[in-house]
């Protein structure tokens, strides 16, 4: 039975579900877990968490499709990019397999807050893990908590995706050898100001330039970019600061195998942008947000789609990757987790 929920009109906030999943990692490992009703955490005052910002966390989304299943997209991505930030911050790997099983288990255990096919909206899955004891000298926690909890938010568009106008940033999101490809939570910290005050002005979003020459293009706050060239090529930058967007990874592989099109994942200078045909950001939440224009500095770059649609390539390849997550077009082997 579908909760009593207005799935058109939901927005994208925080909604609590009835189960969510912990385990708790102490003298050096994971007990087994469980589902729980509690949404609240309860820690010491000097969690490492809470004072030095040990945590990281996950995004992905359970869908309803045509045929009635439950599934989610590709979560083994999910599970790799987290311990690949665990590593990164010294904390505990989550293993992959259980990492995928707790996202199973916790969205069937709230399967009756999946929204509808059609509705737009989703299931928002969100794994996290943050040290969780007293630690006041700067170390590692030695006790962590994984969780995995769900909120159902509603079509990221509603009427459609429209353009978006976004600034070249005069804030770095990420240095050389820093941790700009990690999920930390700390990446998300530091863009706050940035992205308040890009609002206040105007703009949807920040152009990240990379921190050492501000002359090639990094990302957003939260989405990786694509381009597509006017001769139909698809173009996405490449720097080892660059949080790797399954999404980008999913569209790399879309374009190629079935729209047939030229990737080029490289580094990508500003200097050019001007000259691409199309531009959109990519992550979960939106899949494809297209971008209109960008302002650098009052200097403006309108690219020839407008601010009226989605370029024409960018539309196909949002057609597509839609489509294969919804089941409506066939998915590359492995890339559907059925739940339920
Ligand atoms: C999560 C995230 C993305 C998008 O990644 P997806 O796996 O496609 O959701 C892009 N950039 C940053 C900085 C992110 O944190």
């Amino acid at each position: 039975m579908s909760k009593n929920i207005d799935w058109s009109n939901l927005g994208f906030g925080y909604i609590e579900t009835d189960k969510r999943f912990v385990s708790n990692y102490k003298d050096g490992a994971w007990d087994e877990g469980a589902l729980i009703d509690d949404p609240m955490v309860t820690m010491s005052e000097c969690a490492c968490v809470l004072q030095y910002a040990q945590t990281c966390f996950e995004g992905l989304k359970a869908y309803t499709t045509e045929d009635g299943r439950i599934v989610c997209f590709r979560p083994d991505l999910n599970a790799q990019r987290m311990a690949d930030t665990c590593k990164r911050l010294e904390m505990p790997v989550f293993p992959e397999d259980r990492f995928v099983q707790a996202v199973v288990d916790t969205v069937k255990a709230n399967a009756d807050y999946v929204p509808p096919f059609g509705s737009g909206a989703t299931l928002y899955i969100r794994p996290y893990m943050f040290g969780s004891n007293a630690v006041i000298g700067v170390k590692p926690a030695d006790e962590y908590q994984f969780r995995v909890f769900t909120t159902p938010v509603g079509p990221y568009f509603k009427g459609g995706a429209k353009p978006i106008v976004i600034r070249v940033s005069d804030f770095d999101r990420a240095a050389p050898h820093g941790t700009g490809h990690i999920k930390a939570g700390l990446n998300y910290a530091m863009s706050l100001h940035a992205i308040v005050d890009a609002h206040d002005k105007g703009y949807a979003e920040n152009m990240y330039l990379d921190a050492a020459t501000r002359t090639k293009v990094e990302e957003t706050g939260g989405a990786n970019f694509i381009f597509i060239t006017k001769d139909g090529k698809l173009v996405t930058p490449k720097s080892d600061s660059i949080l790797p967007s399954i999404t980008r990874r999913s569209l790399m592989v879309v374009a190629e195998k079935y729209l047939g099109m030229t990737v080029e994942h490289r580094e990508v200078y500003f200097d050019e942008v001007k000259d691409f045909a199309e531009c959109g950001l990519c992550g979960t939440a939106a899949v494809i947000s297209p971008v209109g224009r960008i302002d650098d500095h009052g200097k403006e770059i309108c690219f020839p789609s407008g601010m009226d649609d989605m370029g024409p390539v960018t539309k196909k390849l949002y057609d597509t990757l839609t489509g294969i997550q919804m089941g409506k077009i066939e998915a590359p082997e492995g890339w559907i987790k059925e739940i339920k």
